[in-house]
């Protein structure tokens, strides 16, 4: 790594301690960066690159609210605004037991490339709570998440900081969420969060867009050499939001999911994932896939050994969650002759992955430029909104597949100047970044 990138990434070491998630989104970022700097020696003369791995601004709030028996709880609420140069703070609430400051800055910071990839006006931000909304009822989801936007309102804005769904939190919780900022505000402010009902300033496709991005940008990888994924067998991680509907769409362009997976193990289904099963377990019923298993009948089994990467695929999509994807998985993958690895999740591949999946030959998609179709259609939810209208799915729909191809080629085409040819990775880190740093540079030292 060039020796002012080295000394940048010591710097971010040494100015957020324990923070090991977002050290590797940022070492992920700077070790694309090299020919970038030695091209543009005004990014590091204006310290450009310092000031992106430093937030804008972090919120990090008490939220306390009461459960159904009675007891007062507490958890930490986070908002990190990193980064406004492109547009308004844009990104997603995690509700996860996993959460704290250094997942919130991980995923904020890939945010930033992220938005900047769509093409759209959005800067990058994240939040989210330590939460852990498994088990609990309804009224106590409503409750948090109530105490949640009670700190949090003064943050947002439509023009300020637009947040959004992630783990743990879809239409349910972003309901909630604006019902609670309407009711403080006493205004009704569509544009200050997305992913909202369809009959109350939501988008067509706002739900399906990160799982139908994802593979939109996978048939784009697979075209650019002349296949397609008609006839191919699929793995798919997680079986939440983003994997439901990338199984959608892999069924509708004629590939077959064969495994997907939850936090109590994974299923293989040799006839193709039954969707519409799947849907009514995870979605409905909020259970768990082994309920999947137990209706389904002869064809599916629960997985026996390994993870569901030890499923035989031409294509992988971890859809999950971070860092759930490792070497040795890589190595299985490769092995099984799987020849495309695109991240529907946030990081899911570990640097070793990411490495393995090299060596192998595997095309890699990074999720900054393979999952961007969720956030992409957040920003159409905002501009249906600013113009008090709303699309048909079809036109939305066509307009996620365009910004898909779009970025999908971005990529391709920086990789190639900056010396890459055929790095996914390389193409997104770069054509992302240099984005926001012109804009960094033009908006002076702010
Ligand atoms: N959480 C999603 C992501 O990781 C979407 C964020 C948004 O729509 O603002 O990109």
């Amino acid at each position: 790594m060039d020796e002012q990138l080295h000394e940048t990434y010591d710097e971010v070491l040494a100015r957020n301690p324990g923070e090991t998630e977002f050290h590797q989104a940022v070492l992920e970022v700077l070790d694309s960066l090299g020919p970038v700097v030695a091209k543009h020696p005004e990014y590091t003369d204006r310290a450009i690159i310092r000031r992106m791995c430093e937030p804008e601004r972090q919120i990090i709030f008490r939220v306390p609210w009461v459960d159904d028996d009675g007891n007062v709880e507490i958890n930490r609420g986070f908002r990190v605004e990193f980064n406004s140069a492109l547009g308004p703070f844009k990104g997603g609430l995690r509700f996860h037991p996993s959460v704290y400051l250094g997942i919130v800055k991980f995923l904020g910071f890939e945010q930033i490339f992220k938005n900047s990839l769509t093409g759209l006006p959005i800067g990058g931000g994240k939040g989210g709570s330590d939460f852990d909304p498994k088990g609990r009822s309804d009224a106590e989801i409503m409750r948090f998440c109530q105490a949640f936007m009670t700190e949090l309102y003064r943050h947002i804005g439509e023009y300020t900081d637009v947040p959004a769904g992630d783990i743990g939190v879809g239409g349910r919780e972003l309901g909630y969420l604006f019902g609670q900022y309407k009711r403080i505000t006493n205004r009704y402010e569509s544009g200050v969060l997305t992913g909202k009902g369809l009959s109350w300033g939501g988008s067509q496709v706002r739900t399906e867009a990160t799982g139908y991005g994802t593979v939109f940008f996978t048939e784009e990888i697979l075209r650019a050499r002349g296949e397609s994924l008609d006839g191919r067998t699929v793995v798919v991680s997680g079986s939440g939001n983003v994997a439901i509907y990338a199984i959608e769409k892999v069924h509708e362009l004629g590939g077959k999911v064969i495994a997907c997976s939850d936090s109590s193990g994974y299923i293989v289904d040799e006839k193709g994932i039954d969707l519409e099963l799947l849907k009514q377990v995870k979605l409905e019923r909020r259970g768990r896939i082994t309920d999947y298993v137990e209706t389904r009948g002869a064809s599916a089994q629960m997985g026996t050994r390994g993870s569901v990467w030890d499923v035989k695929c031409d294509i992988a999509l971890p859809c999950a969650t971070q860092n759930e994807l490792n070497g040795s998985d890589a190595k299985t993958l490769a092995s099984n002759g799987c020849s495309v690895v695109s991240e529907g999740a946030n990081m899911p591949c570990t640097p070793d992955a990411i490495r393995t999946l090299a060596d192998a030959g595997i095309t890699f998609a990074p999720g900054k430029a393979a999952n961007a179709g969720g956030v992409a259609t957040s920003a159409l939810e905002m501009q249906q909104n600013a113009s008090r209208d709303s699309w048909t799915f079809q036109h939305t729909e066509e307009r996620l597949a365009e910004i898909m191809s779009h970025i999908h080629q971005r990529c391709l085409e920086t990789a190639d100047e900056y010396g890459s040819p055929g790095n996914y990775v390389a193409g997104a880190n770069i054509s992302g970044f240099i984005q926001v740093a012109d804009a960094m540079l033009a908006q002076g030292v702010i």
